[in-house]
């Protein structure tokens, strides 16, 4: 997807990217940086951000794919030290039907604490299990869109 140059002139996480609002840094490199979600469903709740705007997982390349998922390993790992979280939840939703509120692409590092209550709401996941044939047409639909992208 083409992105116009402007796209990042309202982008909140721009905007504290370049230090014109205000933010709590955890973690920065090359590509990435990440900071702390004002909005938290738990202590230590990160956003990891690409440096550069980016809307949407397909306007990712893959470096900075690479750099996002690091960057969140190593704050998940960060957050049992430094937090006493037992554990951690990554969350990545890309696009508005996902939930997605802020127009630069973010990966969620939830640190998980044991005996906590957070509860992801997993309705979806009630719903009747597909036939296999349901499973393999869109497996093959996967792999075929996924062979076209020989230039990532
Ligand atoms: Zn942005």
């Amino acid at each position: 997807m083409a992105q116009s140059a402007d796209a990042s002139v309202n982008c909140v996480f721009c905007g504290i990217l370049a230090g014109d609002v205000p933010a709590s840094f955890v973690y920065d490199d090359e590509l990435t940086s990440a900071f702390l979600d004002i909005r938290p469903v738990a202590r230590g709740h990160v956003l990891v951000v690409p440096r550069r705007h980016r809307l949407r997982l397909e306007d990712l390349d893959e470096r900075e794919g690479v750099a996002m998922w690091n960057a969140a390993r190593r704050i998940a790992k960060a957050a049992q030290g430094g937090l006493h979280a037992s554990g951690a939840n990554l969350l990545l939703a890309d696009g508005r039907s996902a939930g997605q509120e802020v127009d630069h692409l973010h990966l969620h590092v939830i640190p998980r604490y044991r005996l906590d209550d957070l509860v992801f709401d997993a309705r979806a996941w009630a719903l009747p299990a597909p036939e296999r044939d349901e499973l393999m047409d869109t497996a093959s639909a996967l792999t075929a869109a996924l062979a076209e992208e020989v230039d990532r």
